[in-house]
């Protein structure tokens, strides 16, 4: 795979160029901490260019598109994808850590996403007609918005990019797209892909660099109309403060710190598969992680026992291995950060229980999952996100308390419930302040369903055709049918 894996350029215009400063960074792999690649680093000069090239295609051929000439192009990108999986899904897991058996779901999915949105604006991007008597007929139409400006984080770089490329295209934006300084591979194999779909010039830019330089000019471009980021909450307030002088439209999806609550009439054989799933896949780094383990009292000493049990037999070590678990974090930096919280949590008072990392791969990121035991809401282990393969462990008495608990927290992207009384299920899940909830179930998504947080864990919903009310701008047509009254000024 090393030698396989060339430098990266941007691309822009349709075209795969170097930084015209020429200056590069480089890209590591997680599991072994070394350079992979060097990547253009771009700055404004490369962002005009993009948002040039952007608006040009905006404009001419791609605005002129039919309908079902554009949505041809979004088909093609997802059979190329499917075509490319088994190239793109090791690409990912060598530049993430992520395990290759999640990266191959995850690029499947990608794929999905592209014929999704294309049905999807087939068949649901439709106006509302308003007949007024025979006076007058109002009715809406649905017009793509202009330049889409696409930041994306590390965690889940190709999936997630997808989910906003596809429908910012399928509506008929154009787009450019700052990927993860630290996950650069797979956004610059799409640019590939969608250049091989033949897509006109400048319909699809990517710029890579820093996010405080490439990330921070796109947003600041007067030309850009929208902003999609995903990323940190911190990021995203910056990010609104810095687009605000240009009145952009934002979608947010930020930071969670997901709670899953564990009442003792729960199957708790599920329970604990989708609990020890939703903390430990993706290495953790997972927005809607089920971080906060919330465990009745009546079943918490077994229930702890048994994931105990889970965290020594999950298997960390190389991400390309088809039976590995767990993979390595990020980036040292990040792994760094995730360390410190586990020390943190036992200045915190915490018992802190690990698995096992292999002697031997210590040259990587690894991370061993972690169960912070004794935890408590007032602990900043509780309260802030981790992004790692670490769970705090708390138990609860009664329905009232948890909800409380659930809720005293400024994040609100997920939530699980587990147990078999659904009136309760129903009850509680409906008080969790979070923009998804899950009864008796893991994290599995329909691609119809908005998907998105409240409080400092975003603004907006995008998926299904929630997307369409950020990436189109509606427009209403008022036709008089008759000889309404019109007041006669002056006359
Ligand atoms: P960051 O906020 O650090 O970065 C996200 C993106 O923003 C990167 O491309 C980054 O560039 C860029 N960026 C950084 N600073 C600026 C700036 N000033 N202006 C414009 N762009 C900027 O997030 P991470 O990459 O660390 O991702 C992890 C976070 O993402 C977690 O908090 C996680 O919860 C959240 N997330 C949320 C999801 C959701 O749907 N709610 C889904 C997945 C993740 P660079 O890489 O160069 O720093």
């Amino acid at each position: 795979m090393e030698k396989n894996v060339k430098d990266i350029q941007h691309y822009i215009n349709g075209q795969f160029v170097d930084a015209s400063s020429n200056e590069v960074f480089d890209n590591y792999n997680p599991f072994t901490n070394e350079k992979i690649n060097a990547v253009a680093s771009g700055d404004n000069e490369e962002i005009n260019q993009a948002v040039s090239a952007a608006r040009k295609a905006f404009q001419g051929k791609w605005g002129n598109l039919k309908l079902k000439d554009r949505l041809a192009y979004i088909y093609k990108i997802a059979d190329l994808i499917d075509e490319y999986i088994d190239e793109i899904a090791p690409l990912e897991s060598y530049d993430t850590g992520l395990p290759i058996s999640q990266t191959k779901k995850m690029v499947a999915r990608a794929a999905h996403n592209f014929r999704f949105y294309a049905e999807m604006v087939s068949s649901r991007l439709v106006g509302d007609a308003y007949q007024v008597d025979d006076e007058f007929l109002n009715y809406t139409i649905h017009k793509p918005v202009g330049i889409a400006g696409l930041i994306t984080p590390w965690n889940a770089p190709f999936m997630l990019e997808t989910w906003k490329i596809a429908p910012a295209l399928a509506t008929g934006n154009t787009v450019v797209l700052k990927p993860a300084e630290w996950s650069p591979l797979t956004a610059n194999r799409l640019a590939e892909i969608i250049d091989k779909a033949g897509l006109p010039d400048g319909v699809f830019n990517v710029v890579h660099g820093y996010g405080e330089k490439v990330g921070a000019s796109l947003v600041a471009h007067p030309d850009v109309e929208l902003i999609s980021f995903t990323g940190e909450t911190t990021t995203g307030s910056e990010i609104m403060k810095n687009g605000a002088d240009s009145l952009k439209q934002f979608s947010m999806e930020l930071g969670g710190k997901s709670p899953i609550i564990v009442f003792d009439d729960a199957d708790v054989d599920r329970a604990l598969d989708a609990c020890t799933w939703g903390i430990f896949s993706f290495n953790g780094e997972r927005c809607t992680a089920n971080s906060r383990l919330y465990i009745h009292e009546n079943i918490a000493d077994s229930f702890i026992e048994r994931l105990k049990e889970r965290v020594q037999n999950i298997v960390v070590g190389d991400p390309m291995k088809e039976d590995t678990q767990v993979g390595p974090l990020i980036h040292t930096d990040h792994y760094n950060n995730v360390k410190s919280y586990i020390d943190k949590a036992k200045e915190e008072g915490c018992d802190v229980y690990s698995g096992n990392v292999p002697e031997e791969m210590n040259r990587g990121n690894l991370i061993a999952p972690t169960i912070l035991l004794n935890a408590n809401n007032k602990m900043s282990i509780v309260q802030e996100e981790i992004f790692g393969p670490v769970i705090a462990a708390m138990t609860f008495k009664d329905e009232e308390e948890v909800i409380e608990l659930a809720n005293d927290i400024r994040y609100g992207l997920a939530g699980y419930v587990w147990t078999k009384d659904m009136q309760r299920g129903h009850r509680v899940a409906q008080k969790v302040d979070s923009g998804m909830l899950w009864i008796n179930a893991q994290n599995v998504r329909d691609l119809r369903t908005p998907f998105g947080g409240s409080k400092h864990s975003g603004i907006g919903r995008e998926g299904g055709h929630y997307a369409f009310e950020f990436y189109t701008e509606v427009q209403i047509i008022h036709v008089a049918l008759g000889d309404h009254h019109i007041p006669q000024l002056g006359k």
